[in-house]
């Protein structure tokens, strides 16, 4: 039964990170909400638990840097308005230098118990099957990359537009007591301190040159899954299989997660490693750690066999394997209006990584945005739109205007998921950023920094703007 108010209530489908935040925000504005997830009922490939808002992947929601980073841009603007997310992650942080990383059971319970306490908020464990009935005059879809088949399908036929499937990866997380500490060492990269951490965050692995070319042609030479049925599905560039990258060079790893830069080797300080594995605190008791950048298709057995080569991992445990799972995305420029409601279907908004995102925080904010938007419109207002040079504006017009046909090819979308970067931010007004006093010479870098500083600040500044009203 639905809890009292004097409103009609609001229906939001999944209680992922977007359907949890934004059931918080419609509730927080005094219009009931009934929450429909069908973990309890049915479960999903990647999901463990019951819990709302699990973290399937890795349990960081990556660096919280409001000043030059665009995620801890959407991280800031998230706190500022009163984000059940974002709160709960501050309570549940675990070290992990520059970045904010959860207990991930600790995360999902205080969203689960804040919203089970809501008064406004209704809990029902049930599969929806198909688009919301028309007497759910207001409705939020936010079941995620991993939406059960039947409401995919439902959607599927009343947009006519594809929905495109691809596959994510998840990477493996190991056994603490089982990593050979008298190979490794405890460093965060440059020694960076971020919140909660200590600087010594990461248990880094070194590889010499020998060792690294020989990792890299297991990775190549590794058995991976059958994948015949979507084979051509493009990856998205963000989660790339760890041997999808060794395939594209031999060097690539090395410039990507398997960097050695900003670490030194506390056994051996006179030798720079030539390539470093690097593993992040997954649960608060310390006793799991996850392979960053890790993501793999790699069968099972072979995973094992090849990342027991890596030094120090030579009789490692695993919590977890890495394994691959399906990611469901509507082409939302042409489906959604600017307020994520579907267009020809008045009260039915979609939020979350559906809609096109990419991440645990973009999805949430985009399921706040569609939280605001829907409590707007039940109370007989239009929904505000964030302005542009926000975090959550640069992201929503990404989904709702991000192109669509490439010239080159008329009518082949375009639209990809996307995390938050400050390329989806609008340039900044000309004169925005000047040469310091002091600075000699203002370019490259320095200017660069400066830029991410301005933007960053502008963004803020307008957030708290549109928040007030
Ligand atoms: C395998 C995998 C690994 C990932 N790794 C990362 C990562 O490391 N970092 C990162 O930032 N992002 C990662 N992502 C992306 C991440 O899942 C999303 O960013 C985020 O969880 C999406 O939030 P959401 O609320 O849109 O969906 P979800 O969090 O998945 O929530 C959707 C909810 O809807 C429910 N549901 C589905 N269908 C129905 C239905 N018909 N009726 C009722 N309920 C339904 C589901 O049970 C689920 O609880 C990964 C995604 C996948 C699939």
């Amino acid at each position: 039964m639905t809890k009292t108010s004097s409103h009609t209530p609001i229906h939001v489908i999944g209680g992922g990170l977007a359907g949890s935040e934004a059931a918080w925000q419609i509730a927080e504005s005094g219009i009931p909400v009934i929450l429909h997830e069908m973990r309890g009922v049915r479960g999903t490939d990647a999901h463990k638990t019951d819990g709302l808002a699990e973290l399937v992947c890795s349990n960081s929601f990556r660096s919280d840097d409001a000043t030059s980073n665009a995620v801890g841009v959407l991280h800031a603007e998230m706190r500022l308005a009163g984000s059940l997310i974002m709160r709960s992650a501050d309570a549940n942080q675990v070290p992990a230098g520059g970045a904010l990383a959860v207990d991930r059971d600790g995360f999902s319970n205080a969203v689960t118990a804040a919203l089970e306490s809501h008064p406004l908020i209704t809990i029902t464990r049930e599969e929806v099957t198909g688009l919301p009935p028309e007497e759910w005059d207001q409705a939020i879809i936010a079941t995620g990359p991993l939406t059960a088949p039947s409401l995919a399908e439902a959607i599927q036929a009343r947009t006519g537009a594809d929905s495109l499937a691809f596959f994510d990866a998840i990477a493996p997380i190991v056994h603490t007591a089982s990593i050979d500490m008298d190979i490794c060492w405890y460093q965060s990269r440059y020694d960076k301190v971020g919140p909660g951490g200590t600087g010594k965050d990461y248990i880094n692995c070194p590889m010499d040159e020998a060792q690294y070319n020989a990792f890299i042609d297991a990775l190549i030479a590794g058995d991976t899954t059958g994948f015949k049925e979507w084979e051509g599905t493009p990856y998205f560039d963000g989660c790339l299989p760890i041997e999808v990258m060794a395939e594209r060079g031999r060097e690539t790893l090395r410039h990507g997660p398997m960097k050695p830069m900003g670490l030194t080797n506390a056994h051996n300080p006179t030798v720079k490693p030539y390539a470093v594995v690097q593993l992040r605190q997954d649960n608060a008791l310390g006793t799991l750690y996850n392979m960053v950048g890790f993501q793999t298709k790699l069968k099972y057995g072979a995973q094992a066999e090849i990342f027991r080569l890596i030094p120090g991992l030579e009789n490692a445990e695993f919590a977890r394997l890495g394994g691959l799972h399906r990611n469901t995305y509507i082409n939302s420029p042409t489906l959604l209006d600017r307020s994520l409601t579907l267009k020809g279907r008045p009260g039915l908004r979609f939020a979350g990584q559906i809609t096109g995102c990419e991440g645990y925080v973009e999805s949430a904010s985009i399921g706040l945005l569609a939280g605001r938007f829907a409590a707007a419109e039940r109370q007989g207002h239009a929904p505000a739109l964030p302005p542009e040079t926000t975090a959550f504006g640069a992201l929503l017009n990404h989904i709702t205007g991000g192109h669509i046909v490439s010239d080159d090819e008329p009518g082949k979308r375009s639209f990809q998921p996307m995390n938050i970067n400050f390329g989806l931010f609008p340039p900044l007004e000309p004169g925005t950023v000047t040469k310091p006093e002091a600075m000699k010479r203002f370019r490259g870098k320095d200017k660069a920094i400066a830029k991410k500083h301005a933007t960053a600040a502008r963004a803020l500044d307008d957030c708290a703007r549109w928040l007030k009203g």
